[in-house]
């Protein structure tokens, strides 16, 4: 298969990631609710950019990486403490490290879009985390203006197959597949749900209100013959419940408060090779191909639909009419 080397480093990578940001959930999320701060989440995102790029470097010096962190703050005297946490739970997973190498490693999320690069959110769903709810690990690699792998760790989520926490994995022509991110079961393969399964006729949103047009969801999700109330969940795990067929449709459409927000690819790239790959469709609001590869925003696309597929022109055509 191609891409077999790319897939295998970076499976290893989210795995790993993902026991980090479990163990700093366990540790840390007590406390950082009293002190309503949000340590547990740069403390996740730096260690699971560290550990992921850490391994991207070693494998692949040549391809740049766009993360969504940096180490700048990190660097600074007065974070000492936190980059000696973070450094701590670096090391939990993969060993000695010294804060040097860990804040070179975050810095090596710094790349710009290249004709072969990787996109990395070592966290997305920083509010889902923070909650006790979802979050996902999500890195795509982009060849040629087109994604060729896309992984998304979900350590938090249960789709009802018998286990929480699962690992979505696709390479461009090779199919998509979701196995316990614990490594307790084998991958198999999954496909988006198919027309005429009413009871998964479901759609999928943001649970933060303010990451979308709730109302304007709501009226095209019923206009193409979804009838019950949406599931809200944060983070890319919504691209996992389309691709595994728990979920027919994902709106995201722009927020009437904040009109000029741009998506980011890091938060879209990973999700959305794995929904093609399991047979479904991922747009913009107006049908347009989402563009992974001119730079970090995304700045000609407006919205992200996400689907089954079959119901993809219904939604294009609620979507002119509302
Ligand atoms: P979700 O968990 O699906 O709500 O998405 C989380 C992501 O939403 C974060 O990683 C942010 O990058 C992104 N985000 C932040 N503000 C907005 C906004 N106004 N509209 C859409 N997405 C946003
Ligand atoms: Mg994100």
């Amino acid at each position: 298969m191609a891409y077999e080397n790319e897939l295998a480093i970076a499976q290893k990578a989210v795995i790993a990631a993902a026991k980090l940001c479990q163990t700093v959930r366990q540790s840390m999320v007590m406390e950082a609710m009293e002190k309503s701060d949000k340590s547990p989440v740069t403390v996740a995102d730096y260690g699971s950019q560290a550990i992921i790029c850490k391994a991207l470097s070693e494998s692949f010096p040549n391809d740049p990486v766009v993360g969504e962190e940096d180490a700048a703050e990190l660097r600074s005297p007065e974070m000492s403490d936190r980059l000696a946490q973070v450094t701590q739970f670096v090391a939990g997973v993969i060993g000695q490290v010294t804060p040097d190498q860990v804040t070179q490693w975050i810095d090596h999320g710094n790349g710009a879009p290249a004709n072969r690069f990787w996109t990395l959110d070592p966290i997305d769903g920083t509010k889902g985390f923070l909650r006790g709810d979802q979050y996902a690990i999500a890195l795509a690699l982009i060849e040629n203006g087109d994604l060729k792998v896309g992984l998304l760790g979900c350590p938090a989520l249960d789709l009802g197959y018998g286990s929480t926490g699962l690992l979505f994995t696709a390479v461009r022509g090779a199919g998509a597949y979701m196995q316990p991110i614990d490594g307790s079961g084998e991958a198999t393969r999954i496909q988006v749900v198919q027309a005429g399964d009413a009871a998964r006729l479901r759609f999928v949103e943001s649970m933060e209100a303010s990451h979308g047009n709730r109302e304007q969801q709501d009226a095209v999700a019923k206009a193409v013959g979804i009838t019950q109330a949406s599931v809200r969940m944060d983070s890319q795990a919504k691209y996992g419940a389309v691709a595994a067929g728990n979920a027919a449709l994902y709106l995201r459409l722009p927020s009437p408060k904040y009109p000029d927000y741009r998506e980011k690819i890091w938060d879209h790239a990973a999700g959305a090779i794995v929904v093609e790959e399991a047979g479904g469709q991922v747009t913009d609001m107006y049908g347009k191909p989402l563009d992974f590869y001119t730079a970090a925003k995304m700045n000609d696309n407006r919205g992200v639909v996400v689907s089954n597929g079959t119901i993809h022109d219904a939604v294009m055509a609620a979507l002119k009419s509302i």
